[in-house]
C-alpha cells in the first residue's frame, strides 16, 4: 500500500472529515492514478484511504476515515446500497432521480441519475475512473436496471488528466426518456442534454412555481433560461395564463415546446423566444413591457471563487433588470448555480440589485437543490444551488 505523507498542521481539515487533499497540503508519496494510497499526518498518524489523483489541484479524494475499512469490490456496493437507502427515505416526487450524489454520498468524483429505466453515471476523477467496471456493476445488481450510459465528458474531467468519454456501459438504444415530476412529465436526453440530460435538482423549486402559480394565476410569466422548459411546464400546469420563455439555445427551445405540447398544454400559451436573456429585458424595459412573475435560472457564471467578482456583477445585473419589469406585487424565482458564489453573496448581490432597480422587495422564500442532491455537514461545496422567491412590494 503506498502513503502520502502531508505537510505538518494540513490534517486539519481530514480530521473535520473533508475528503479533499489539495497538491500543496502533500509533503512526500505518490502513486499510479486512481490508486489507493494511505494518507498519513507530519507525525505519521492515520488519516484516511484516498484515491490518488496526479494531475489534479485535488491531490486525493478519500473514500474513508476509517482505518479498518477495505478499499474493494465490497466497500463500493455498501456505499451505494447506502445511498440507494437514503434515496427511500427522501420524499421525492419523481423517476427521475439522483442516486449517487459524489462527495456528499461518501462516493466522491461520481454522479448517478436515474431516469425512468435507464442509469446516468458521470465519472469525474481518476478514483471513479479506475473502479468504473466494478461501481457499474453494483449499480446495474442493487437496482436491478438493464441500461446504463456514461456522461464522462463534464470539463473537470482536464483537470484530472482524463479525456471525455460518453456512451452505452450497458444496454442500448435510444437516449430519449420521458419523466414523470410532480403532476407533469417532461421529455430529455441522456446523451444530448446538460449534464446527465437534465437539471434534477431544481425538481422542488419548479413544484414551488407550479404553487405560486396556482396560487396567484399569473396572468404573464417569464421564463428565462429556460432550457427544455421545467418551470415553463410547471407554470402553465399551474394556471398561468401565458409563459414567454427565452433560452439562447434553439435545440433546447424546441424541446421546450415538445414539453408543452406533452402535458397537453396549448402552445399559444408557450411562446418561445430564440436570444440572449440580457439583451431581451433591456428590450423589454425599453417597450416598457410588465410581467406578473419572472423566473431567472442563468448557466454557472462563477465556477469557482475566482470568478465570484466578475458573476456577481453578472448576476445583479439581470436581477435589477428582472426587479424592475415586475408588477407591483409581481414574483420572481432567482436562482444561482456557482459553486463560486455562495447563499450569503447572492442574497447581498439580490439586495443590491434591488436598491439599483429602485425596487423594494419582501424575500418570501430561500430555496435550495432538491433532496436527492443533498449536501452533509462536512463537504459544503455540496451546497451549490441557491435560490431566492421575492415579492415586489405592492
Ligand atoms: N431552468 C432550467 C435550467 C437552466 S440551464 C431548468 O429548470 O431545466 C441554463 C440555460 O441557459 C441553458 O439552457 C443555456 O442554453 C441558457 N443560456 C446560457 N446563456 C444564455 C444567454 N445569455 N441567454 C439566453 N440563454 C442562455
Amino acid at each position: 500500500m503506498k502513503t502520502i505523507r502531508l505537510r505538518a498542521g494540513k490534517e486539519k481539515s481530514l480530521l473535520r472529515r473533508h475528503p479533499w487533499v489539495f497538491d500543496g497540503a502533500v509533503a512526500r508519496g505518490g502513486a499510479d492514478a486512481g490508486e489507493t494510497v494511505r494518507v498519513e499526518s507530519d507525525a505519521g498518524q492515520f488519516l484516511a484511504w484516498a484515491a490518488f489523483s496526479p494531475n489534479s489541484r485535488i491531490r486525493a479524494r478519500v473514500w474513508s476515515f476509517d482505518q479498518a475499512e477495505r478499499i474493494d469490490t465490497a466497500f463500493f456496493a455498501e456505499r451505494i446500497a447506502r445511498a440507494l437507502k437514503a434515496r427511500t427515505l427522501f420524499d421525492i416526487q419523481s423517476d427521475g432521480v439522483r442516486l449517487i450524489h459524489g462527495e456528499s454520498d461518501g462516493l466522491p468524483g461520481l454522479v448517478v441519475d436515474r431516469y425512468g429505466d435507464t442509469l446516468v453515471a458521470q465519472f469525474t476523477s481518476c478514483g471513479t475512473e479506475r473502479w468504473k467496471s466494478v461501481l457499474s456493476q453494483a449499480l446495474l445488481d442493487q437496482t436491478g436496471l438493464q441500461h446504463l450510459y456514461e456522461r464522462s465528458d463534464a470539463s473537470v474531467r482536464q483537470l484530472e488528466g482524463l479525456s471525455e468519454v460518453t456512451g452505452w456501459l450497458a444496454g442500448a438504444g435510444p437516449t430519449a426518456r420521458v419523466i414523470r415530476e410532480h403532476g407533469w412529465r417532461l421529455e430529455l436526453d441522456i446523451a444530448q442534454g446538460h449534464k446527465t440530460g437534465f437539471y434534477l435538482d431544481q425538481r422542488d423549486n419548479r413544484q414551488r412555481f407550479f404553487q405560486w402559480s396556482q396560487h396567484r394565476r399569473f396572468a404573464s410569466v417569464l421564463n428565462c433560461f429556460c432550457y427544455t422548459g421545467g418551470f415553463t411546464v410547471a407554470a402553465l400546469a399551474g394556471g398561468a395564463g401565458q409563459v414567454l420563455s427565452i433560452d439562447s439555445s434553439a435545440p433546447a427551445l424546441a424541446q421546450a415546446l415538445a414539453n408543452v405540447r406533452l402535458n397537453g398544454i396549448d402552445e399559444a400559451r408557450a411562446p418561445m423566444l430564440d436570444a440572449d436573456v440580457n439583451a431581451s429585458l433591456r428590450q423589454f424595459l425599453k417597450e416598457g413591457r410588465r410581467f406578473d412573475a419572472i423566473v431567472l435560472d442563468p448557466p454557472k457564471f462563477a465556477p469557482t471563487v475566482a470568478h465570484a467578482e466578475r458573476a456577481a456583477r453578472a448576476y445583479k445585473d439581470i436581477n435589477r433588470l428582472a426587479l424592475q419589469l415586475l408588477v407591483p406585487g409581481g414574483v420572481l424565482f432567482t436562482f444561482s448555480c456557482s459553486g463560486g458564489v455562495g447563499a450569503d453573496l447572492f442574497h447581498k448581490i439580490v439586495a443590491s440589485a434591488g436598491i439599483d432597480a429602485g425596487v423594494d422587495a419582501y424575500i418570501s422564500e430561500r430555496l435550495g437543490s432538491a433532496p436527492d442532491h443533498a449536501m452533509t455537514v462536512s463537504f459544503p461545496e455540496g451546497e451549490y444551488l441557491k435560490g431566492l422567491v421575492l415579492v415586489r412590494k405592492p
